[in-house]
């Protein structure tokens, strides 16, 4: 693996509750990845000379300005944007699907799974949401009777990879479904960025959308790219310097300016920006196929966990199993093992209900592990032992 995705602080120790000190195993990349080396590279380099973007004539300004516009290109690069399309830096995924959320043309059906997390459930307004479906075949033709009912503008919205399950859903199919009754996609890639390429020209989906922290970047920086068309015609997302071009005496006497710059109102984040766009690049550059195999093999070694599609599809490292009292299994393996993996509903509470994991978000749910760049099979056989300490059963 080039060094550019080596993960930075790799060697984190812990202290155990027997005293021991132990290096700790990171199992929770679905809810944020760990930063590797180059965006922290890009972080530092930056530092010294920052600016603010778009907005001065000295050196800082400039070279500010001209770095966060490279940025934004890598990053179309890295979404396959087409000619006409938008990069649109966000703050995260959830910010992104607001955006576009408040971007729809008037009249447009936007159309659910029930398997989607609450940042692709909730922005939509008046949302049809269909029930998860049994195995790929079933999503496939739920959404074309959903695309079959829809006049005027009809949207799916569909998640990249689950981040319960870590399935990936048959985009391809659907985005097919979708365009032969004039519809469009979103997949939602928070958790398909940081492991498969997600390009729009590629899958033809319309728009795409990722955060930065999934990325194995820093916080605060995500991604809103697709069709500019309804992105140029929608009210800008946020009002204020940047996103005018011009503003007269009169309230409401203001031109708003068109592409990305319409909806990033206010000084952006060249840090975010810049990190998240070095780690693109870095991937853009990777044995991608090789990167997979191995995550594959990580895959192989850990029992299957609760599936949608029931292995008829292929996942990213992201495996949850129904367990009794999740949460005391996360804690003890924090606490006992080193381990850091994630229980609960993962904000994605009709699908996790569905796969088993009842209760509420304090005492029920699933328990995920979750794995990326830098993970090995020591990281995976760490965690098996440590079930079969603590007796977990039924994995
Ligand atoms: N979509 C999916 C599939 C996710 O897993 C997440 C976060 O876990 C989100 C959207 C929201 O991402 P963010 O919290 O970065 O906005």
């Amino acid at each position: 693996m080039s060094d550019r995705l080596d993960v930075v602080g790799a060697d984190l120790t812990v202290t155990l509750t027997s005293g021991e000190q132990r290096r700790f195993t990171h199992l929770d990349y679905a809810a944020s990845a760990p930063c590797v080396r180059a965006a922290a590279d890009a972080v530092r380099d930056l530092l010294p000379h920052y600016g603010s973007v778009h907005r001065g004539a000295g050196l800082r300004s400039q070279r500010s300005t001209l770095e966060y516009e490279q940025a934004r290109d890598i990053v179309a690069e890295f979404a396959g944007a087409r000619d006409g399309d938008t990069v649109i830096f966000t703050r995260n995924t959830t910010d992104s699907l607001n955006l576009l959320a408040r971007a729809l043309p008037e009249g447009t059906t936007t159309i659910v799974f029930d398997g989607e997390h609450h940042a692709n459930l909730l922005p939509w307004p008046t949302p049809v949401r269909l029930p998860a479906p049994a195995d790929p075949e079933d999503a496939i033709q739920s959404a074309r009777s959903a695309f079959a009912s829809v006049r005027g503008p009809g949207l799916l919205a569909v998640t990249g990879a689950s981040n319960v399950t870590g399935e990936i859903w048959p985009l391809r199919e659907l985005i097919e479904v979708a365009h032969s009754y004039g519809g469009r996609v979103l997949i939602d890639a928070a958790q398909l960025a940081p492991h498969r390429p997600i390009s729009l020209s590629d899958t033809g989906a319309d728009y795409v959308a990722f955060s930065g922290h999934k990325l194995y970047a820093p916080f605060g920086a995500g991604v809103l790219a697709g069709r500019g068309d309804w992105l140029n015609a929608a009210e800008p997302y946020l009002r204020g310097g940047g996103a005018s071009t011009s503003v007269g005496d009169q309230a409401g006497d203001v031109v708003w300016a068109t592409g990305p710059a319409r909806h990033e109102g206010g000084t952006p984040n060249l840090i975010g920006a810049v990190a998240l766009a070095a780690v693109c690049d870095a991937l853009l550059h990777a044995d991608r196929a090789s990167l997979d195999e191995h995550e594959r093999s990580l895959l192989a070694a850990l029992p299957e966990g609760v599936t949608l599609f029931g292995g008829k599809q292929p996942r990213v490292g992201i495996v949850s199993y129904a367990v009794p009292d999740p949460a005391a299994v996360a804690d003890r393996l924090a606490r006992e093992h080193g381990i850091g993996v994630r229980a609960g509903m993962f904000c994605a509470h009709p699908l996790v209900r569905r796969l088993g994991g009842g209760g509420d978000c304090g005492t029920g749910g699933l328990l995920r592990v979750s794995f990326g760049l830098g993970s090995t099979h020591d990281d995976i056989d760490r965690l098996l032992r440590a079930f079969d300490e603590l007796g977990v059963r039924g994995i």
